[in-house]
């Protein structure tokens, strides 16, 4: 019905882009919206269009449910058409599939919602009544299924990440038995995977980026309407933003870093050439992880292709389903014999490469057997994981099959972050002694007390005896 009326000028929808894209009709599960330049024809189109659908399904539409929102028009207009369609009037932000749309997500007022969720979510009463193991479990939980929505669009001011670690980190540490609320290991550290000596905790602000990043991925690797919108990922590498983007778009350039900052996304970003039509031949990687021009920057300096697609330079043969017989490279200037020698390697490495020219150019994530992006992947990148050493211990105990709290407890005398006389003393914390309370021979450090304390070496032997067994200390 919108399509016969858009194609007969009933209806004028709107155009977005650079590339004038029409958007007039959007629908997900049961929401309908239209989009339309503000004129009163087009709002009396839309009326006589969900009147005649109502006539010819028997179904009825709720006008009453339905809102009107316009720009850039006045009051009374605006008043007109929501009279029109006897629905009520829609000011900013709203919110559509659960997303507030027209805020401001640079503002922190924007995240109140989300803050105060996971604030509720971790109030202080949960937290006494859990043991650590079970708030750690918490932590995980909420952080994976509360925020995703919101952090999985719109990139979340560095305040915001910081007030949601302090709430995580008050919830962790602030109700245990010692309940002097020390951050006995950094949250840094928290954050490290299990294997690596860390809980496992999600870091917000390295997750908000690792999920922001699936929209510069998607920009690349498929040709929905986005790119319409907002280009494709070229755009965001080569230039800056500019004011007429959006606040979307800019946050994105950002999250992926920029060329001066160390772009860990594109950097991870590598062709596989099909027909040669998106790949430039000096500039782009796709012959291995470093783009030609860098490889043989002589050869790229007097070169006359510097911007040449490899579909251009390629002189294919035959059926043109495997590779190319020669390349068209054109010089600026006679080569000297040494730069000659340099061609014939350049020749050599490229004729390693394969591809299939019936398929299009296609981006694949390097360091990945699928060569998908994944968020997983983001967020390992960015939380260093590719520079942590694995350490046996912890691998070893995470996979024992004891309860959860022991686990903790051991990880934290692993550690040595248990609030023993010794380590709270060297947090600052005032006492009278720091002698083992136990035994009163030593300081109470965790060595003393799982070790050498001659009181625990009594409880430990009995406990050799009892499960009659040596060497159960180690
Ligand atoms: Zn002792």
């Amino acid at each position: 019905m919108l399509r016969n009326a858009r194609s007969a000028s009933l209806f004028i929808g709107v155009e977005v882009g650079s590339q004038r894209v029409q958007v007039d009709l959007l629908q997900y599960a049961d929401d309908t919206l239209f989009f339309c330049s503000p004129t009163y024809h087009n709002v009396l189109v839309i009326k006589a269009m969900l009147r005649s659908f109502e006539l010819v399904s028997g179904l009825r539409v709720n006008f009453h449910k339905s809102t009107v929102g316009v720009a850039g028009i006045s009051e009374l207009d605006l008043r007109v058409f929501s009279k029109c369609l006897n629905s009520r009037l829609m000011g900013l932000p709203f919110k559509y599939l659960g997303m507030p749309i027209g805020g401001n997500p640079r503002k922190c007022v924007f995240w109140n919602p989300v803050v105060d969720k996971i604030r509720s979510r971790l109030s202080s009463w949960k937290g006494r009544l859990l043991s650590m193991a079970g708030r750690i479990c918490l932590i995980k939980s909420v952080i994976i299924a509360l925020p995703l929505f919101y952090f999985s669009f719109f990139k979340a001011p560095v305040s915001v990440c910081n007030q949601i670690r302090r709430i995580q980190a008050q919830f962790l540490w602030g109700w245990g038995h010692d309940s002097r609320k020390i951050a006995w290991v950094k949250w840094k550290s928290i954050c490290r995977p299990i294997d690596y000596g860390g809980l496992g905790i999600k870091d917000i602000s390295c997750f908000k980026a690792g999920l922001l990043a699936k929209w510069k991925w998607r920009l690349g690797t498929s040709k929905e309407g986005l790119q319409a919108r907002y280009g494709c990922w070229r755009d965001m590498g080569v230039s800056s933003s500019s004011s007429k983007d959006s606040v979307w778009w800019k946050d994105l350039f950002r999250v992926c870093g920029n060329v001066t900052e160390g772009n860990w996304f594109d950097r991870r970003l590598q062709w596989c050439v099909g027909d040669g039509h998106c790949v430039k031949f000096w500039s782009d990687r796709w012959v291995d992880d470093k783009a030609l021009k860098d490889k043989f920057p002589r050869l790229y300096s007097i070169s006359l292709n510097k911007n040449s697609l490899v579909g251009d330079v390629a002189v294919w043969v035959g059926s043109r389903t495997s590779q190319c017989s020669t390349w068209n490279l054109s010089w600026r200037r006679e080569r000297f014999e040494w730069e000659k020698h340099l061609e014939v390697q350049l020749m050599t490495l490229i004729s390693y490469v394969k591809w299939d020219v019936r398929s299009m150019d296609r981006l694949v994530w390097v360091g990945e057997a699928t060569q998908v992006y994944s968020v997983r992947a983001g967020y390992s990148i960015l939380n260093g994981e590719s520079f942590m050493q694995s350490i046996v211990s912890f691998k070893m105990l995470w996979s024992l099959s004891v309860a959860p709290s022991a686990i903790v407890s051991t990880w934290r005398i692993l550690l040595d972050r248990l609030p023993t006389r010794l380590n709270l003393a060297r947090r600052g914390v005032q006492l009278v002694n720091l002698l083992c309370p136990l035994c009163l021979d030593g300081d109470e450090s965790t060595d003393h007390l799982f070790n050498t304390c001659r009181v625990v070496q009594q409880v430990w032997d009995q406990c050799d005896r009892w499960i009659r067994k040596v060497g159960v200390r180690h």
